[in-house]
């Protein structure tokens, strides 16, 4: 539990005046927000009182008739008394019964939500139960994992294969939970019933398999750190597993992969690219963060998704994105994207987690960022650079990057290439490599297993670089222009300035003056540097993400 920040009305209508990236606006859009998208997205009085503390979902998952019947038992300490509980569960799942200490609650269903009426005093600091009995066929996935909900397929002997992925949508789409981001249960079980033949693997480790009479098994999950909402999942197939020791900075890290019998050979050549990611992100960002649940690799019915030591994976044992290379250099075809992007997020998504999705930037700049950084660690400085660089062809500048607080609403997706390229542009701001390599260990030891508001992340990285960011900030996470770089040469003279940019930004810049490095400190007004020589040539250093102007057009 961190904060109390409700704010709910019938209706929101924000007006997003966008501007283009010559300066223009364009018009207004409108966005029309709903009470349902305010009781999702916001910490209401309902969810504020109780601190969540421990899930044990338990379920029966029927592939023969798409359904998902089941409890989640929720534990939480009580942080004040107050009448009445807020669950998610979306339509067309349905809460069958509440109970606490034996006793059956009331319930009144308000579209995704229920209103459970508590029986009893909830006296502060006290840890009570509540035991949610539901079920139904929950929604099928049209898009996974862009859209939310189950996808149920084959493999290639027509076995189930059955997999959730819910980001955004929200995990309340196939089981009832406090479905905010700012409160995480401290650890988890999952207890996952399947027809006879299949297993399921979830996330954290595997404690036992129970076999029932019925020819069914249930398969115990435990996961012994906190564990975001939408990272909990569940993977149902005739998995082939395999496993490895990977010998890391907390100590020996098991490495498990579940994957279908029929690519288990291919997985064994593209899944040794899991133990590269490990070495490259461990040397960039600190220990893998998740130790005591290990590292795993599973197979799933779509792309792949960042679920918590369960990263799920489905780009067809091809580098690239699906195969192809996403910034056209050559250097997005030496890895595999889902194996280092998805697992990129154990940092940044898992152990650093947003509070609100409208700072998702949090999640997929860094995630981005990591793709370069780990073609850096194996193919060097350039190869690195050549990538973050290739991958602005993505960058659309329509919206701005942070999203809408308080009704789940997430930024522009250029919160990945764009957030990629800006985190890029700071580290030449810092200008010190291994100063740059200690922050991001910094961040997360400091961030380490916690829940966090964008702005957080940004004053930190204020306060370790000792530099005026908060102009940066706003540029380039809650603007949508590229600055530009405004400059002229008279006789021995640099004239400059940035224009097309938010009031006060001040970003230093590297420029090179007829091939000669030189730092200088542009400001929105117009400053002038004698260079020494006649008519030098100037040239903009092209890590920065900024856009330039020779104003006398030579
Ligand atoms: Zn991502």
């Amino acid at each position: 539990m961190k904060k109390n920040c409700f704010r709910l009305s019938a209706l929101i209508i924000f007006s997003l005046s966008i501007i283009s990236a010559s300066g223009q606006y364009l018009a207004p859009t409108t966005r029309v927000f709903t009470r349902q998208d305010s009781l999702r997205g916001s910490i209401t009085p309902e969810r504020a009182w109780w601190d969540l503390t421990y899930y044990h979902l338990d379920i029966v998952v029927k592939p023969s008739d798409s359904t998902i019947y089941g409890t989640n038992t929720v534990t939480y300490s009580v942080l004040k008394n107050a009448p009445v509980m807020q669950i998610d569960l979306q339509e067309p799942l349905k809460l069958l019964k509440a109970e606490q200490d034996g006793k059956s609650l009331g319930f009144k269903r308000d579209g995704n939500v229920y209103w459970i009426k508590m029986a009893e005093i909830q006296e502060p600091g006290k840890m009570n139960s509540v035991i949610l009995t539901y079920g139904g066929r929950p929604k099928i996935s049209t898009r996974p994992p862009w859209v939310g909900g189950i996808t149920w397929k084959k493999d290639s002997s027509g076995k189930p294969f059955v997999a959730s992925a819910c980001q955004g949508d929200g995990a309340s789409l196939w089981w009832p939970c406090k479905d905010h981001m700012y409160d995480e249960p401290d650890s988890m079980l999952i207890s996952v019933n399947v027809p006879a033949g299949l297993t399921d693997v979830s996330n954290g480790r595997l404690r036992s398999v129970v076999r029932h009479k019925d020819n069914t098994s249930t398969y115990n999950w435990f996961v012994a750190n906190p564990i975001n909402n939408y990272g909990v999942n569940i993977n149902i197939a005739d998995y082939a597993h395999f496993s490895e020791i990977f010998n890391g900075e907390k100590g020996k890290l098991d490495c498990n992969y579940y994957v279908l019998r029929e690519n288990l050979e291919k997985a064994k050549v593209q899944f040794r690219q899991a133990p590269m990611m490990l070495a490259a992100f461990e040397y960039w960002f600190g220990p893998y963060p998740f130790y005591e649940d290990g590292y795993k690799l599973v197979e799933a019915p779509y792309l792949g998704m960042e679920h918590q030591s369960s990263v799920t994976y489905g780009n067809g044992y091809k580098n690239g994105y699906r195969g192809v290379d996403q910034s056209g250099t050559g250097w997005g075809d030496k890895f595999d994207f889902i194996i280092i992007h998805e697992s990129a997020h154990e940092w940044f998504a898992n152990s650093i987690t947003y509070e609100d999705v409208a700072d998702m930037w949090v999640h997929e700049s860094f995630a981005n960022y990591s793709e370069s950084l780990y073609v850096e660690y194996y193919y060097g400085k350039e190869a690195g650079r050549e990538y973050v660089l290739g991958t602005r062809r993505n960058i659309r500048n329509d919206r701005p990057i942070v999203g809408i607080y308080n009704v789940n609403y997430s930024g522009s997706g250029d919160m990945y290439s764009k957030g990629g390229n800006v985190l890029h542009t700071l580290r030449q701001i810092v200008d010190d490599d291994a100063r740059w390599r200690e922050i991001l260990w910094d961040l997360n030891r400091d961030f380490y297993h916690q829940v966090v508001e964008g702005s957080q992340i940004e004053d930190y990285l204020i306060l370790k670089t000792g530099l005026d960011l908060k102009p940066f900030f706003n540029q380039y996470l809650r603007d949508i222009r590229i600055p530009v770089f405004e400059y002229f040469v008279k006789d021995s003279k640099l004239f400059f300035r940035w224009n097309n940019c938010v009031p006060g930004f001040n970003m230093p810049l590297r420029i090179y003056v007829s091939g000669e490095e030189k730092n200088i400190s542009p400001s929105t007004a117009f400053k002038s540097i004698d260079l020494g020589v006649k008519n030098a040539i100037i040239r903009v250093d092209p890590d920065y993400y900024v856009a330039n102007l020779n104003m006398t057009g030579t």
